[in-house]
């Protein structure tokens, strides 16, 4: 199959960006990429999709992303004001606990729906709890086409710590039944061409968890090579736990613990430091940076110039729908230039070339696929979206790559493939049913609320 006509943002080592040009997809791969007039005649007996003068390029890659929470999207703006512990404790924890499988997978559904119809192709799943339901939401991944890392949920919380905690019973797991959960499901749903994994995706490294559990997860990573996942240095008080350890930083304290290196992607490092930003890089550890989500809770932004300069590998995330309400990836390409330059205030802060970067080839190397995917050249993944760049918002158009990054919306995506599989073409699901997954998600959220027996959610007007 030819994909023609297209300008091809390729990624590859050279940056080329290949005008009037065509993707050759063979099997599971790129056979060729080049002009649409030499492939075609080259391949003269092959099908042709018409991109139709689009932007061809690596599908997106979310490092960062809770698929249960998108039933809850948008209830930190719908819970009124609070602080942080409030709304977690009060609204999100609450209505988690009450979830069934069922609705967990509702939930997992529609987010993967929403990341492949705004052009993310694979993904990092951080805390999948046993009460959400591994089995089903690894098929899920799989039948939709979609690119997985699920991170298992693994914690050691003391009962007595629970009961001062106040989650509900739902919540919580014992620590041997999430590690070896993690490590069954990896060995049973691990896919040989990466299009689904199963990683430790631990609770953070504060005083509510057992800190012996970090460790033995660390070190059972290394023996069964499966990737870790945690938010890590996310707010104030992570350093101040590292310090009555005798730690110098949160950062510090989880390399102690054995929990950096190639195969970890942690979570937000808003309050890396210098020293913390060479650790960071001289262990390979991915940052995932998630600006909407860090500007939505008002807790500050990274230092992403910073870890991109030391040469950390800082791929982006979405978060969770309730405080980042939508899992558009294409959208948060330009809030984390925003939020650079803000930061900075300076337009040289960050280019839409190194953000293009971050949303591809890092993440691709955050899963561990970067010999595979994040770029478009032959003998890797054929793993690319095909953006319609016909809309008024993104007419006329100087340079492809900042329409990328500035312009684009999710809903602009107008082709998927994945792993050589067309998913989704003239925005058309070929592989999820997606009225009916709309319609489910619909349904669980109302039986959540009404089991949890959480009904103030809102806008502060009155509702007439
Ligand atoms: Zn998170």
């Amino acid at each position: 199959m030819i994909y023609s006509n297209a300008t091809i943002l390729t990624l590859d080592d050279d940056r080329r960006i290949i005008s009037d040009g065509a993707l050759r997809v063979l099997g599971r791969d790129i056979d060729a990429v080049g002009k649409t007039a030499e492939l075609s005649i080259a391949f003269p007996e092959d099908d042709v999709i018409d991109c139709r003068g689009g932007i061809m390029l690596p599908g997106l890659i979310d490092t960062h992303v809770h698929t249960s929470q998108c039933l809850l999207r948008g209830v930190s703006e719908a819970s009124g004001p609070g602080d942080f512990h409030t709304w977690l404790f009060g609204r999100i924890f609450p209505l988690q606990g009450a979830y069934t499988h069922q609705d967990a997978l509702a939930s997992a559904s529609l987010c993967v729906l929403e990341m492949l119809k705004s052009g993310t192709t694979g993904f990092v799943e951080c805390l999948l709890a046993d009460h959400y339901g591994l089995d089903a939401i690894a098929q899920m991944c799989l039948d939709s086409g979609i690119r997985a890392a699920l991170g298992n949920l693994v914690m050691d919380v003391s009962p007595e710590a629970r009961d001062d905690a106040g989650w509900p019973p739902s919540m919580w797991q014992d620590r041997q039944s999430g590690i070896a959960g993690t490590i069954d499901g990896h060995q049973r749903w691990t896919d040989p061409h990466g299009r689904l994994q199963i990683w430790f995706g631990s609770r953070s490294v504060e005083p509510i968890n057992n800190i012996s559990l970090f460790p033995e997860v660390a070190s059972l990573a290394r023996e069964h090579g499966i990737g870790i996942t945690i938010h890590l240095a996310e707010l104030p008080f992570d350093n101040e736990y590292a310090r009555s350890l005798g730690h110098r930083s949160h950062i510090a304290l989880a390399d102690h613990l054995g929990l950096l290196g190639p195969r970890t992607v942690l979570a937000h490092c808003t309050i890396a430091d210098d020293d913390d930003i060479a650790l960071l890089s001289a262990t390979g550890t991915t940052v995932a940076h998630c600006p909407a989500n860090n500007s939505a809770t008002g807790w500050g932004p990274a230092r992403v110039t910073e870890m991109l300069d030391a040469g950390v590998n800082v791929a982006l995330g979405c978060d969770g729908a309730p405080t980042n309400a939508n899992m558009d990836l294409l959208r948060d390409l330009r809030v984390t230039a925003h939020v650079a330059r803000m930061r900075q205030h300076s337009r040289a802060a960050i280019s839409p070339e190194t953000i293009l970067e971050m949303a591809t080839r890092n993440g691709a190397k955050a899963l561990g696929l970067d010999s595979r995917i994040g770029s478009l050249e032959p003998g890797k993944a054929a793993d690319f979206i095909v953006i319609d760049t016909d809309s008024p918002h993104l007419q006329p158009m100087w340079n492809p790559v900042a329409a990328v990054v500035f312009a684009a919306q999710g809903s602009d995506v107008d082709t998927v493939v994945i792993d050589g599989t067309l998913v989704m073409h003239h925005r058309e699901m070929q592989t999820m049913d997606e009225a009916a997954l709309v319609a489910n998600a619909r349904r669980s959220q109302a039986d959540v609320a009404r089991r949890c027996g959480i009904n103030d959610l809102g806008s502060a007007w009155q509702v007439i």
